[in-house]
């Protein structure tokens, strides 16, 4: 499969009061087209920051370090502001957990869409009406026009998020990042985007990235799942496999942490401790002070990524290394 996004080695760090930390640390994935990767872990462990740098969209505190994160063949580490607007909103797009952060507060939601397609389109102002209800028609909204004249603190969650797609579809990318895109809505309304994201990847051939630490969410929408843990990719695989044959001891923590409408919500699991912040992660297995496989060397070295089967691949000593 030809890759419509490929990064190798992303290292990123932040340069905070205590000087320089890593907060992802030499990630590689792989995205092909009309893919739909899922990236799983707990708040902290850099999946934000992956698609964050992926887009070229870092805090000014945060740097590439290290690696290259590949468009359709062309390295995007390296290339200015101008050069980068070009390919945002054109060839890749994002959505974010609360879309009132992207959204324009004081724009009615009809000069917003309208704006997106004169600059990327290069649509004539008095051309984009058509287009901006085929837009909201695309990501059901049919009573556009009403829409249209709406600020965005006049809509619920689901409606902006919807709105919040519809711009990023407006020039058909090539790669959509969703970055926990249903976290802050009801079960029904994330429900209901989930759906509209499936409909539209495959409407619009479109490769996604989601980001999520919903387990659930993954196996119904991705082909392939990565997990992070403390900067790093410790686990690789297709969806189904990663479920039923999950290899680290986080994988299998988060599954048996997942919510399933067979189980009661009473025994759920919890993974004990938490996540070790950048610059705090012990030497060794970044895992091992909440793992209760640890053996000696896991606390003396990090373990390298290793092959389990093909396309799976898991970093933990209990599968060998040397
Ligand atoms: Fe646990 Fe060791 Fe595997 Fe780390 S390397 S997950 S500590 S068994
Ligand atoms: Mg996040």
């Amino acid at each position: 499969m030809a890759h419509v996004l490929n990064v190798e080695g992303l290292t990123v760090q932040f340069t905070g009061e205590s000087g320089r930390v890593t907060v992802v640390d030499h990630v590689d994935l792989q995205v092909g087209k009309g893919e739909a990767l899922g990236i799983v872990g707990e708040s902290g462990c850099g999946k934000s920051v992956t698609s964050l740098s992926i887009m070229r969209l870092l805090a000014k505190n945060g740097t590439i370090a290290d690696g290259r994160v590949e468009l359709d063949g062309q390295n995007l580490v390296g290339l200015n502001e101008k050069e980068l607007r070009k390919i945002r909103g054109n060839r890749m797009a994002m959505i974010f957990q609360e879309p009132m952060t992207s959204l324009n507060p004081v724009l009615t939601i009809g000069k917003q869409i309208t704006e997106v397609l004169v600059l990327h389109r290069g649509l004539k102002r008095s051309e984009a009406k058509e287009t901006v209800l085929e837009l909201l028609r695309q990501v059901g909204i049919p009573r556009g026009d009403e829409i249209c004249r709406e600020y965005p603190h006049q809509l619920s969650g689901g409606m902006r998020q919807r709105i919040m797609i519809a711009i990023a579809i407006a020039c058909k990318p090539q790669l959509l990042i969703a970055d926990e895109p249903t976290t802050a809505l009801d079960v029904t309304i994330q429900a209901q985007i989930l759906d509209l994201l499936s409909t539209l990847r495959n409407e619009l051939g479109m490769s996604l990235i989601l980001i999520t630490h919903d387990l659930g969410v993954v196996a119904e929408m991705c082909d392939r799942v990565m997990v992070m843990y403390a900067g790093e990719v410790i686990e690789s695989a297709d969806v189904r496999t990663l479920l039923r044959n999950p290899k680290h001891p986080y994988t299998i923590g988060l599954i048996r942490s997942t919510p399933q409408k067979s189980r009661g919500l009473d025994r759920l699991y919890t993974i004990p401790g938490s996540v070790p912040a950048p610059g705090e992660q012990p030497t060794g297995c970044r895992f091992a002070p909440r793992c209760d496989k640890a053996m000696t060397v896991c606390l003396e070295k990090n373990p390298e990524s290793i092959r389990i089967e093909e396309g799976h691949h898991c970093k933990c000593w209990l599968y060998g290394g040397d």
